[in-house]
């Protein structure tokens, strides 16, 4: 039986890998972890077991990266409607949701060993990116404010990510009222508002830099509504964006990754390197970055795989089909091979090139899904709240 637990077997091996983009000198190893990522789920989660017996599928088949599509495909929504586990209940030592709509949630859960690899590659990824920094920040948080004990995966991740460089403040735009209820926090927003334009006015030379975390629409939505008024900040150059938006790719339906990048630079004074879109979801939880041609690049941690709806067999490049992923993350539930429900196209770097970013790894492009225009609502309900809140800060 395959111990992945152990720190030298290949799957932590994978995730502390050097360079995150260094697809050719891991290639083996991680085909190696996921062989062995599929055995431990076989020989742990029976639903599992009898799922690759069906579709007569055996770890042995996977002899090069192009047999990762075989791998039965685990879609999202069987996720959420069935229990898929391969550890004890005493081994859970983390639970994410994801923030589904329709009242429908995936319960992912991770044991140690699944926290610690996760772990590492976060460090990693952000290092690589320039986004860890020991220069204290002010947290600007577009999203909800976590709670003791929050299971859901975007609030987790948002409050993650205002540990990459050290927190002298974080301000919540959602915050939780006694009821247990999410509202806009006027009075934080106002304040924060207030003192940015201030120091702003001043030159105030004590001002730290701003980190304006979560998602891409509240993002966009607060920039264009002081955009308006003709705010125009100057922010200390380390200051940045991180932007992460789930499944929730609805703005960009709205708006173009281009204008939301000009609106940040122009009303924070933040350059679009500086600039972080990730993405990343509760059944699947790894981290793509997009870079600034809105490629979101495969990193050592995984495979993507756009398949045709059909027969599930991956698309050429550039034909759209169904996202999905492979990795051997997890160890708490059979994740290796799942579906999502968002359509997207894959693309790669001609030979010997690499992308414009500079990155020479293959990339998928975001197309939006089925659904999508539920989310815009919620979007123009927190459009509105905003403006509300930026009316009143002056
Ligand atoms: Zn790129």
């Amino acid at each position: 039986m395959p111990n992945t637990t152990n720190t030298n077997s290949p799957r932590p091996r994978l995730f502390r890998w050097e360079d995150p983009y260094d697809l050719s000198g891991s290639s083996a190893l991680f085909l190696e972890a996921v062989r062995e990522n599929v055995s431990w789920h076989a020989s742990r989660c029976p639903r599992y077991a009898r799922i690759l017996e069906r579709e007569n599928f055996s770890p042995r088949m996977i002899k090069g990266e192009e047999d990762l599509w075989k791998i039965p495909v685990i879609p999202t929504l069987y996720i959420k409607r069935n229990r898929l586990y391969s550890i004890p209940k005493n081994q859970v030592r983390h639970t994410a949701v994801s923030s589904g709509t329709g009242g429908v949630r995936s319960r992912v859960i991770y044991d140690f060993s699944s926290l610690a690899c996760g772990a590492a590659m976060v460090k990693t990824v952000l290092s690589y990116h320039g986004i860890f920094s020991p220069v204290p920040c002010r947290y600007l948080v577009m999203g909800y404010e976590p709670y003791a004990g929050v299971e859901t995966g975007t609030v987790q991740t948002a409050f993650g990510a205002t540990f990459a460089a050290p927190a002298a403040s974080r301000t919540y735009a959602l915050k939780r009222d006694e009821d247990g209820e999410y509202r806009l926090n006027r009075d934080g927003l106002r304040r924060e508002l207030s003192r940015l334009i201030k120091e702003e006015q001043t030159e105030s030379p004590f001002r730290l830099p701003l980190r304006i975390v979560g998602f891409p629409s509240y993002i966009f939505f607060l920039a264009s509504e002081l955009d308006k008024r003709g705010i125009r900040l100057s922010l200390p150059p380390s200051s940045c964006v991180l932007m992460s938006g789930g499944w929730k790719t609805f703005w960009r339906q709205e708006i173009g990754r281009d204008e939301l990048y000009h609106l940040v630079e122009r009303v924070f004074g933040i350059p679009s390197a500086r600039v972080f879109e990730f993405f990343s979801a509760v059944e699947h939880n790894i981290l793509y970055r997009c870079c600034k041609e809105g490629h979101f690049h495969v990193p050592v941690y995984s495979r993507v795989i756009v398949r045709n709806p059909d027969t599930l067999e991956p698309v050429p490049d550039g034909e759209p089909g169904i996202l999905s992923f492979v990795t051997p993350l997890m160890t708490g539930m059979p994740l290796v091979s799942v579906m999502t429900d968002d359509l997207a196209v894959m693309g790669r770097p001609k030979p010997g090139k690499t992308c414009a970013c500079g990155c020479s790894t293959p990339y998928f492009k975001l197309l939006g899904r089925a659904g999508a225009r539920q989310l815009v609502t919620c979007a123009a309900g927190a459009a509105e709240k905003l403006k509300e809140a930026v009316n009143e800060s002056f």
